[in-house]
Protein backbone atom coordinates (compact mmCIF):
# COMPACT_ATOMS: atom_id res chain seq x y z
CA UNK A 1 0.00 0.00 0.00
CA UNK A 2 1.47 2.83 -1.28
CA UNK A 3 1.20 6.95 0.76
CA UNK A 4 0.02 8.23 -2.60
CA UNK A 5 -2.12 7.59 -5.19
CA UNK A 6 -4.26 9.57 -8.04
CA UNK A 7 -7.22 7.99 -6.86
CA UNK A 8 -8.89 6.06 -4.08
CA UNK A 9 -11.90 3.70 -4.77
CA UNK A 10 -13.70 2.62 -1.59
CA UNK A 11 -15.50 -0.94 -2.36
CA UNK A 12 -14.57 -4.12 -4.92
CA UNK A 13 -18.62 -4.68 -5.88
CA UNK A 14 -18.96 -4.11 -9.95
CA UNK A 15 -19.04 0.12 -8.99
CA UNK A 16 -15.73 -0.09 -7.73
CA UNK A 17 -14.06 -2.55 -10.19
CA UNK A 18 -15.28 -0.75 -13.21
CA UNK A 19 -14.56 2.79 -11.84
CA UNK A 20 -10.94 1.60 -11.50
CA UNK A 21 -10.73 0.11 -14.89
CA UNK A 22 -12.12 2.81 -16.47
CA UNK A 23 -9.94 5.71 -14.56
CA UNK A 24 -6.84 3.36 -15.10
CA UNK A 25 -7.25 3.13 -19.02
CA UNK A 26 -7.46 6.80 -18.81
CA UNK A 27 -3.98 7.18 -18.03
CA UNK A 28 -4.74 7.41 -13.53
CA UNK A 29 -3.12 5.26 -10.81
CA UNK A 30 -6.06 4.19 -8.70
CA UNK A 31 -6.27 1.81 -5.59
CA UNK A 32 -9.45 -0.32 -5.19
CA UNK A 33 -9.35 -0.60 -0.88
CA UNK A 34 -12.03 -3.64 0.36
CA UNK A 35 -12.39 -3.95 4.44
CA UNK A 36 -13.66 -7.66 3.71
CA UNK A 37 -11.65 -10.40 2.98
CA UNK A 38 -13.55 -11.26 0.07
CA UNK A 39 -13.79 -9.65 -2.92
CA UNK A 40 -16.86 -8.70 -4.98
CA UNK A 41 -19.38 -7.41 -2.46
CA UNK A 42 -23.00 -7.82 -2.79
CA UNK A 43 -22.62 -7.63 -6.35
CA UNK A 44 -21.19 -11.39 -6.05
CA UNK A 45 -24.82 -12.32 -5.10
CA UNK A 46 -26.81 -10.56 -7.93
CA UNK A 47 -28.42 -13.16 -10.32
CA UNK A 48 -30.71 -12.19 -12.89
CA UNK A 49 -28.73 -9.92 -15.42
CA UNK A 50 -27.90 -6.26 -16.74
CA UNK A 51 -30.75 -4.21 -17.91
CA UNK A 52 -30.29 -2.32 -20.85
CA UNK A 53 -31.88 -1.01 -24.24
CA UNK A 54 -31.51 -0.53 -27.72
CA UNK A 55 -28.50 -3.09 -27.78
CA UNK A 56 -26.96 -5.02 -30.63
CA UNK A 57 -27.74 -7.97 -28.14
CA UNK A 58 -31.50 -7.16 -27.93
CA UNK A 59 -31.71 -6.87 -32.04
CA UNK A 60 -29.79 -10.43 -32.49
CA UNK A 61 -32.43 -11.77 -30.23
CA UNK A 62 -34.90 -9.79 -32.77
CA UNK A 63 -36.40 -7.31 -29.90
CA UNK A 64 -36.30 -3.51 -31.04
CA UNK A 65 -36.44 -1.46 -27.62
CA UNK A 66 -35.90 2.02 -26.66
CA UNK A 67 -34.04 4.63 -24.12
CA UNK A 68 -37.52 6.16 -23.96
CA UNK A 69 -38.96 2.65 -22.78
CA UNK A 70 -36.56 1.32 -20.24
CA UNK A 71 -36.88 4.82 -18.73
CA UNK A 72 -40.75 4.70 -18.58
CA UNK A 73 -41.02 1.17 -17.17
CA UNK A 74 -38.31 2.03 -14.55
CA UNK A 75 -39.64 4.96 -13.94
CA UNK A 76 -43.36 3.52 -13.15
CA UNK A 77 -41.66 0.57 -10.80
CA UNK A 78 -40.47 2.94 -8.93
CA UNK A 79 -43.19 4.96 -8.28
CA UNK A 80 -42.43 8.17 -10.34
CA UNK A 81 -40.06 9.18 -7.38
CA UNK A 82 -37.05 8.25 -9.39
CA UNK A 83 -34.27 11.50 -9.58
CA UNK A 84 -34.87 11.79 -13.68
CA UNK A 85 -31.80 13.74 -13.94
CA UNK A 86 -29.68 10.09 -12.88
CA UNK A 87 -32.28 7.85 -14.77
CA UNK A 88 -31.96 10.06 -18.11
CA UNK A 89 -27.98 9.65 -18.32
CA UNK A 90 -28.65 5.92 -16.89
CA UNK A 91 -31.01 4.22 -19.57
CA UNK A 92 -29.15 6.32 -22.57
CA UNK A 93 -25.59 5.03 -21.35
CA UNK A 94 -27.08 1.75 -20.77
CA UNK A 95 -26.11 0.15 -24.30
CA UNK A 96 -22.66 1.45 -23.98
CA UNK A 97 -21.78 -0.45 -21.21
CA UNK A 98 -23.01 -3.32 -22.61
CA UNK A 99 -20.64 -2.52 -25.24
CA UNK A 100 -17.49 -1.62 -22.81
CA UNK A 101 -18.53 -4.96 -21.39
CA UNK A 102 -17.71 -6.75 -24.46
CA UNK A 103 -15.39 -4.48 -25.44
CA UNK A 104 -13.45 -6.44 -22.27
CA UNK A 105 -14.57 -9.81 -23.64
CA UNK A 106 -17.34 -9.99 -20.51
CA UNK A 107 -19.87 -10.72 -23.08
CA UNK A 108 -23.84 -10.45 -21.96
CA UNK A 109 -25.54 -12.10 -24.94
CA UNK A 110 -28.42 -13.98 -23.85
CA UNK A 111 -31.59 -11.99 -22.38
CA UNK A 112 -34.25 -12.62 -19.91
CA UNK A 113 -36.87 -10.33 -18.21
CA UNK A 114 -37.44 -9.37 -14.98
CA UNK A 115 -40.45 -8.31 -12.62
CA UNK A 116 -41.76 -4.55 -13.74
CA UNK A 117 -40.18 -4.91 -16.97
CA UNK A 118 -42.01 -4.60 -20.38
CA UNK A 119 -39.61 -6.43 -22.67
CA UNK A 120 -36.40 -8.71 -23.30
CA UNK A 121 -33.51 -6.71 -21.37
CA UNK A 122 -31.74 -8.25 -18.68
CA UNK A 123 -28.60 -9.50 -20.64
CA UNK A 124 -27.10 -12.17 -19.05
CA UNK A 125 -23.87 -14.65 -20.22
CA UNK A 126 -25.00 -17.52 -22.33
CA UNK A 127 -23.77 -19.83 -19.92
CA UNK A 128 -26.77 -18.60 -17.95
CA UNK A 129 -24.40 -18.27 -14.96
CA UNK A 130 -25.93 -15.57 -12.32
CA UNK A 131 -24.43 -12.20 -13.22
CA UNK A 132 -23.11 -11.42 -9.85
CA UNK A 133 -20.26 -13.71 -9.48
CA UNK A 134 -19.76 -13.98 -13.44
CA UNK A 135 -19.21 -10.45 -13.78
CA UNK A 136 -16.56 -9.83 -10.57
CA UNK A 137 -14.91 -12.75 -11.71
CA UNK A 138 -14.01 -11.02 -15.20
CA UNK A 139 -13.91 -7.61 -14.31
CA UNK A 140 -11.25 -8.82 -11.75
CA UNK A 141 -9.37 -10.63 -14.46
CA UNK A 142 -9.33 -7.16 -16.01
CA UNK A 143 -7.94 -5.62 -12.67
CA UNK A 144 -5.04 -8.41 -13.14
CA UNK A 145 -4.53 -7.38 -16.26
CA UNK A 146 -4.15 -4.22 -16.02
CA UNK A 147 -1.59 -4.60 -12.76
CA UNK A 148 -4.12 -2.30 -10.77
CA UNK A 149 -3.48 -2.17 -7.01
CA UNK A 150 -6.40 -4.06 -4.94
CA UNK A 151 -5.96 -4.70 -0.94
CA UNK A 152 -8.35 -6.18 1.08
CA UNK A 153 -9.20 -6.16 4.63
CA UNK A 154 -8.59 -2.07 4.34
CA UNK A 155 -10.93 -0.29 5.99
CA UNK A 156 -11.67 3.17 5.50
CA UNK A 157 -13.24 5.42 7.97
CA UNK A 158 -12.77 8.62 7.28
CA UNK A 159 -12.24 11.20 4.43
CA UNK A 160 -10.16 13.79 4.56
CA UNK A 161 -10.43 17.54 3.19
CA UNK A 162 -7.76 20.08 2.82
CA UNK A 163 -8.56 23.67 3.62
CA UNK A 164 -10.28 24.60 0.20
CA UNK A 165 -12.50 21.72 1.22
CA UNK A 166 -11.76 19.59 -1.44
CA UNK A 167 -10.98 15.65 -0.87
CA UNK A 168 -6.99 15.08 0.30
CA UNK A 169 -6.94 11.55 1.15
CA UNK A 170 -8.99 9.22 3.76
CA UNK A 171 -7.75 7.11 6.65
CA UNK A 172 -7.74 3.76 7.02
CA UNK A 173 -7.56 0.42 9.56
CA UNK A 174 -5.44 -2.12 7.82
CA UNK A 175 -3.98 -5.36 9.56
CA UNK A 176 -0.59 -3.46 10.54
CA UNK A 177 -2.49 -0.68 12.19
CA UNK A 178 -4.26 2.06 10.89
CA UNK A 179 -2.44 4.90 7.89
CA UNK A 180 -3.35 8.25 6.71
CA UNK A 181 -3.29 7.61 2.06
CA UNK A 182 -3.42 10.61 -0.13
CA UNK A 183 -4.85 11.31 -3.09
CA UNK A 184 -7.09 14.40 -5.17
CA UNK A 185 -10.32 12.28 -5.55
CA UNK A 186 -12.42 9.57 -4.47
CA UNK A 187 -14.79 7.31 -5.76
CA UNK A 188 -17.34 5.38 -3.18
CA UNK A 189 -18.39 2.23 -4.09
CA UNK A 190 -19.40 1.01 -0.70
CA UNK A 191 -22.29 -0.57 -1.42
CA UNK A 192 -25.73 0.09 0.71
CA UNK A 193 -26.76 -0.81 4.49
CA UNK A 194 -29.20 -3.85 3.93
CA UNK A 195 -26.60 -5.88 6.55
CA UNK A 196 -26.80 -2.80 8.93
CA UNK A 197 -30.22 -3.55 11.18
CA UNK A 198 -29.54 -0.32 13.20
CA UNK A 199 -29.55 2.37 10.34
CA UNK A 200 -32.46 0.20 8.61
CA UNK A 201 -34.53 0.61 11.41
CA UNK A 202 -33.16 3.82 12.18
CA UNK A 203 -35.15 5.09 8.87
CA UNK A 204 -37.77 1.65 8.72
CA UNK A 205 -38.79 0.60 12.40
CA UNK A 206 -41.32 -1.61 10.67
CA UNK A 207 -38.29 -3.47 9.00
CA UNK A 208 -37.00 -4.83 12.48
CA UNK A 209 -35.89 -8.74 12.65
CA UNK A 210 -36.42 -9.39 8.71
CA UNK A 211 -33.71 -11.74 7.68
CA UNK A 212 -31.32 -10.19 4.89
CA UNK A 213 -29.70 -11.58 1.87
CA UNK A 214 -26.74 -9.28 2.09
CA UNK A 215 -23.34 -9.56 2.38
CA UNK A 216 -22.09 -8.64 6.28
CA UNK A 217 -20.25 -5.37 4.60
CA UNK A 218 -23.26 -4.17 3.55
CA UNK A 219 -23.42 -1.79 6.78
CA UNK A 220 -23.79 1.63 5.38
CA UNK A 221 -19.91 3.07 5.72
CA UNK A 222 -19.94 5.16 2.10
CA UNK A 223 -23.40 6.95 3.61
CA UNK A 224 -22.22 7.89 6.96
CA UNK A 225 -18.71 8.62 5.83
CA UNK A 226 -20.01 11.18 2.74
CA UNK A 227 -22.30 12.83 5.35
CA UNK A 228 -19.38 13.24 8.28
CA UNK A 229 -18.39 15.79 5.60
CA UNK A 230 -21.39 17.29 4.74
CA UNK A 231 -23.00 15.37 2.01
CA UNK A 232 -27.09 14.97 1.13
CA UNK A 233 -29.09 11.69 2.31
CA UNK A 234 -31.54 11.29 -0.07
CA UNK A 235 -34.61 8.38 0.03
CA UNK A 236 -33.13 6.40 3.06
CA UNK A 237 -36.55 5.20 3.95
CA UNK A 238 -36.52 3.32 0.37
CA UNK A 239 -35.39 0.27 1.25
CA UNK A 240 -36.29 -3.25 -1.09
CA UNK A 241 -37.41 -6.11 0.44
CA UNK A 242 -37.02 -8.63 -1.94
CA UNK A 243 -40.14 -11.19 -2.49
CA UNK A 244 -38.58 -14.46 -3.20
CA UNK A 245 -35.74 -15.36 -0.64
CA UNK A 246 -35.29 -19.30 0.45
CA UNK A 247 -34.37 -18.20 4.09
CA UNK A 248 -35.65 -22.08 6.13
CA UNK A 249 -31.83 -22.64 6.76
CA UNK A 250 -29.45 -20.45 8.24
CA UNK A 251 -28.22 -18.48 5.53
CA UNK A 252 -30.94 -16.41 3.49
CA UNK A 253 -30.65 -17.08 -0.63
CA UNK A 254 -32.01 -15.00 -2.93
CA UNK A 255 -34.22 -16.97 -5.88
CA UNK A 256 -33.46 -14.95 -8.75
CA UNK A 257 -35.86 -13.52 -10.52
CA UNK A 258 -34.88 -15.21 -13.62
CA UNK A 259 -36.63 -17.97 -12.54
CA UNK A 260 -39.78 -16.79 -12.81
CA UNK A 261 -38.57 -14.41 -15.84
CA UNK A 262 -38.19 -18.05 -17.24
CA UNK A 263 -41.84 -19.09 -16.47
CA UNK A 264 -42.37 -20.21 -12.64
CA UNK A 265 -45.38 -19.15 -10.80
CA UNK A 266 -46.14 -18.53 -7.44
CA UNK A 267 -48.82 -20.39 -5.68
CA UNK A 268 -49.97 -19.97 -1.52
CA UNK A 269 -50.31 -23.03 0.86
CA UNK A 270 -53.12 -24.71 -0.91
CA UNK A 271 -51.27 -24.39 -4.15
CA UNK A 272 -53.43 -21.50 -5.74
CA UNK A 273 -51.78 -18.54 -7.31
CA UNK A 274 -52.40 -15.07 -5.80
CA UNK A 275 -50.45 -12.77 -7.89
CA UNK A 276 -49.18 -11.55 -11.12
CA UNK A 277 -45.71 -12.62 -10.27
CA UNK A 278 -43.91 -10.70 -12.61
CA UNK A 279 -45.44 -7.87 -10.77
CA UNK A 280 -42.71 -5.13 -9.46
CA UNK A 281 -41.16 -6.74 -5.92
CA UNK A 282 -42.69 -4.04 -3.94
CA UNK A 283 -46.35 -5.96 -5.30
CA UNK A 284 -45.15 -9.28 -5.14
CA UNK A 285 -43.85 -9.14 -1.65
CA UNK A 286 -47.04 -6.90 -0.10
CA UNK A 287 -49.04 -9.89 -1.88
CA UNK A 288 -46.42 -12.77 -0.25
CA UNK A 289 -46.86 -10.74 3.16
CA UNK A 290 -50.62 -10.51 2.83
CA UNK A 291 -50.83 -14.41 2.72
CA UNK A 292 -50.26 -14.22 6.74
CA UNK A 293 -46.16 -15.37 7.30
CA UNK A 294 -46.75 -19.23 5.39
CA UNK A 295 -44.12 -17.70 2.65
CA UNK A 296 -44.91 -18.89 -0.96
CA UNK A 297 -43.82 -21.75 -3.21
CA UNK A 298 -42.25 -21.24 -7.02
CA UNK A 299 -43.67 -24.07 -8.93
CA UNK A 300 -41.73 -24.89 -12.23
CA UNK A 301 -40.87 -27.94 -14.02
CA UNK A 302 -37.25 -29.05 -15.86
CA UNK A 303 -37.90 -27.11 -19.05
CA UNK A 304 -37.48 -23.66 -16.80
CA UNK A 305 -35.11 -25.45 -14.23
CA UNK A 306 -32.61 -25.58 -17.92
CA UNK A 307 -32.82 -22.40 -18.63
CA UNK A 308 -31.66 -20.99 -15.07
CA UNK A 309 -28.44 -22.43 -14.10
CA UNK A 310 -28.61 -21.27 -10.15
CA UNK A 311 -31.23 -23.66 -9.65
CA UNK A 312 -28.69 -26.22 -9.61
CA UNK A 313 -26.91 -24.26 -7.09
CA UNK A 314 -30.36 -24.25 -4.80
CA UNK A 315 -30.78 -28.19 -5.49
CA UNK A 316 -27.33 -28.96 -4.88
CA UNK A 317 -28.05 -27.85 -1.33
CA UNK A 318 -31.26 -28.91 -0.45
CA UNK A 319 -33.75 -26.04 -1.26
CA UNK A 320 -35.55 -27.77 -4.46
CA UNK A 321 -37.76 -30.23 -3.60
CA UNK A 322 -38.50 -32.78 -6.67
CA UNK A 323 -41.19 -34.69 -8.01
CA UNK A 324 -42.31 -36.67 -11.16
CA UNK A 325 -45.63 -35.16 -11.21
CA UNK A 326 -47.51 -32.19 -9.86
CA UNK A 327 -49.43 -34.32 -7.67
CA UNK A 328 -46.60 -36.24 -6.51
CA UNK A 329 -45.02 -32.01 -5.93
CA UNK A 330 -47.84 -30.99 -3.90
CA UNK A 331 -47.60 -34.10 -1.55
CA UNK A 332 -43.95 -33.46 -1.02
CA UNK A 333 -44.44 -30.00 -0.53
CA UNK A 334 -47.37 -30.33 1.67
CA UNK A 335 -49.35 -28.44 -0.81
CA UNK A 336 -53.08 -29.72 -1.63
CA UNK A 337 -52.77 -31.77 -4.84
CA UNK A 338 -55.81 -31.18 -6.34
CA UNK A 339 -55.81 -27.05 -6.19
CA UNK A 340 -51.75 -27.18 -7.21
CA UNK A 341 -53.05 -29.18 -10.44
CA UNK A 342 -55.49 -27.31 -11.47
CA UNK A 343 -53.60 -24.25 -10.83
CA UNK A 344 -50.86 -25.68 -12.84
CA UNK A 345 -53.20 -26.83 -16.00
CA UNK A 346 -54.95 -23.53 -15.64
CA UNK A 347 -51.69 -21.21 -15.75
CA UNK A 348 -50.50 -24.04 -19.01
CA UNK A 349 -54.04 -22.74 -20.91
CA UNK A 350 -52.82 -18.83 -19.78
CA UNK A 351 -49.83 -19.58 -21.64
CA UNK A 352 -50.87 -21.37 -24.57
CA UNK A 353 -54.00 -18.56 -25.06
CA UNK A 354 -51.39 -15.69 -24.23
CA UNK A 355 -54.19 -14.20 -21.82
CA UNK A 356 -53.74 -14.16 -17.89
CA UNK A 357 -57.22 -13.77 -17.34
CA UNK A 358 -56.96 -14.23 -13.32
CA UNK A 359 -54.05 -12.10 -12.81
CA UNK A 360 -52.78 -10.21 -15.94
CA UNK A 361 -49.11 -11.36 -16.46
CA UNK A 362 -47.69 -10.50 -19.75
CA UNK A 363 -44.22 -11.48 -19.30
CA UNK A 364 -42.71 -14.67 -18.34
CA UNK A 365 -45.04 -16.63 -20.53
CA UNK A 366 -42.64 -17.96 -23.01
CA UNK A 367 -42.78 -21.87 -21.40
CA UNK A 368 -45.67 -23.37 -19.71
CA UNK A 369 -45.17 -26.33 -16.81
CA UNK A 370 -45.56 -29.45 -17.89
CA UNK A 371 -41.95 -31.39 -18.82
CA UNK A 372 -41.36 -32.58 -15.42
CA UNK A 373 -39.72 -33.31 -13.25
CA UNK A 374 -41.37 -31.02 -11.78
CA UNK A 375 -39.88 -28.96 -8.56
CA UNK A 376 -40.83 -26.79 -5.61
CA UNK A 377 -38.79 -23.61 -3.48
CA UNK A 378 -40.79 -22.51 -0.63
CA UNK A 379 -39.64 -18.93 -0.12
CA UNK A 380 -40.84 -15.43 2.02
CA UNK A 381 -39.62 -12.01 1.34
CA UNK A 382 -36.49 -10.29 2.92
CA UNK A 383 -34.21 -7.20 3.26
CA UNK A 384 -32.50 -6.91 -0.26
CA UNK A 385 -31.95 -3.65 -1.84
CA UNK A 386 -31.18 -0.08 -0.11
CA UNK A 387 -32.73 2.75 -2.84
CA UNK A 388 -31.53 5.33 -0.48
CA UNK A 389 -28.25 7.01 0.10
CA UNK A 390 -25.87 9.98 -0.91
CA UNK A 391 -26.94 12.46 -3.41
CA UNK A 392 -25.16 12.81 -6.55
CA UNK A 393 -25.53 14.39 -10.05
CA UNK A 394 -25.00 12.51 -13.42
CA UNK A 395 -21.84 12.95 -13.23
CA UNK A 396 -21.83 11.11 -9.95
CA UNK A 397 -20.41 13.99 -8.43
CA UNK A 398 -21.43 13.83 -4.24
CA UNK A 399 -23.66 16.65 -3.33
CA UNK A 400 -24.09 18.48 -0.25
CA UNK A 401 -27.57 19.86 1.30
CA UNK A 402 -27.21 23.00 -0.72
CA UNK A 403 -26.59 20.90 -4.01
CA UNK A 404 -22.92 22.40 -4.28
CA UNK A 405 -20.20 19.64 -5.26
CA UNK A 406 -17.76 18.34 -2.72
CA UNK A 407 -14.84 18.69 -4.92
CA UNK A 408 -12.84 15.07 -5.52
CA UNK A 409 -15.91 13.19 -4.38
CA UNK A 410 -17.39 10.83 -6.59
CA UNK A 411 -19.99 7.98 -5.61
CA UNK A 412 -21.46 5.10 -7.89
CA UNK A 413 -23.75 2.14 -7.01
CA UNK A 414 -25.71 0.99 -4.28
CA UNK A 415 -24.44 3.86 -1.89
CA UNK A 416 -26.01 6.09 -3.98
CA UNK A 417 -29.60 6.86 -3.97
CA UNK A 418 -32.36 8.30 -6.00
CA UNK A 419 -31.86 6.39 -9.22
CA UNK A 420 -34.57 3.45 -8.31
CA UNK A 421 -37.40 5.98 -6.54
CA UNK A 422 -39.19 3.26 -4.58
CA UNK A 423 -38.54 -0.03 -5.95
CA UNK A 424 -35.58 -1.38 -7.95
CA UNK A 425 -36.30 -3.10 -11.07
CA UNK A 426 -34.41 -6.32 -10.98
CA UNK A 427 -31.32 -6.35 -13.35
CA UNK A 428 -30.77 -2.42 -12.94
CA UNK A 429 -28.39 -2.27 -9.85
CA UNK A 430 -25.72 -4.35 -11.94
CA UNK A 431 -26.77 -2.14 -14.75
CA UNK A 432 -26.29 1.02 -12.71
CA UNK A 433 -22.44 -0.59 -10.92
CA UNK A 434 -21.77 -0.27 -14.69
CA UNK A 435 -22.83 2.64 -16.20
CA UNK A 436 -22.04 4.96 -13.17
CA UNK A 437 -18.50 3.25 -12.49
CA UNK A 438 -18.06 4.35 -16.07
CA UNK A 439 -18.55 7.66 -15.46
CA UNK A 440 -17.03 7.71 -11.94
CA UNK A 441 -14.10 6.90 -13.59
CA UNK A 442 -14.30 9.33 -16.36
CA UNK A 443 -15.53 12.44 -14.45
CA UNK A 444 -12.63 11.66 -11.93
CA UNK A 445 -9.99 12.12 -14.81
CA UNK A 446 -11.56 15.13 -16.36
CA UNK A 447 -11.64 16.40 -12.33
CA UNK A 448 -7.41 16.01 -12.15
CA UNK A 449 -7.13 17.57 -15.41
CA UNK A 450 -8.42 20.73 -14.13
P1 LIG B 1 -21.99 -2.05 -5.64
O1 LIG B 1 -22.97 -3.03 -6.16
O2 LIG B 1 -22.53 -0.69 -5.50
O3 LIG B 1 -20.68 -2.11 -6.36
P2 LIG B 1 -21.21 -3.91 -3.54
O4 LIG B 1 -22.01 -4.23 -2.34
O5 LIG B 1 -21.13 -4.94 -4.60
O6 LIG B 1 -21.71 -2.49 -4.11
O7 LIG B 1 -19.70 -3.59 -3.11
C1 LIG B 1 -19.37 -2.65 -2.11
C2 LIG B 1 -18.09 -3.11 -1.42
O8 LIG B 1 -17.57 -2.06 -0.60
C3 LIG B 1 -18.28 -4.31 -0.51
O9 LIG B 1 -17.40 -5.34 -0.87
C4 LIG B 1 -17.99 -3.75 0.88
O10 LIG B 1 -17.44 -4.71 1.76
C5 LIG B 1 -17.02 -2.63 0.58
N1 LIG B 1 -16.94 -1.61 1.64
C6 LIG B 1 -17.98 -1.10 2.34
N2 LIG B 1 -17.55 -0.20 3.24
C7 LIG B 1 -16.21 -0.13 3.12
C8 LIG B 1 -15.18 0.60 3.81
N3 LIG B 1 -15.47 1.42 4.80
N4 LIG B 1 -13.88 0.42 3.42
C9 LIG B 1 -13.58 -0.46 2.41
N5 LIG B 1 -14.51 -1.18 1.76
C10 LIG B 1 -15.80 -1.04 2.10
Amino acid sequence: LQDNYDLIVIGSGGAGLTAAIQAHELGLKPVILEKMSKIGGNTTRASSGMNAAETDVQLNHHIVDSFEEFYADTFKGGGQQNNQELLKYFTEHSALAIDWLADHQIVLDELTITGGMSTMRTHRPSSMAPIGGFLVSELLKQVATENIPLYTDVKVNELMLNDAHQISGVKVTTANGDRELTAKAVVLATGGFGANQALLTKYRADLKGYNTTNQPGATGDGIELAQAIGAKLVDMDQVQVHPTVQQDTDHAYLIGEAVRGEGAILVNQSGARFVNELDTRKNVTAAIDELGGTGAWLIFDRGIRDRVKAVEFYDSIGLVKTADTVADLATTTKLDAATLTSTVANWNQAVADQNDAEFGRSTGMDRDIQHGPFYSIHIAPAVHYTMGGVAINHLTQVLTAQDQVINGLFAAGEVVGGLHGNNRIGGNSIAETVIFGRQAGQQVFKYLQQ
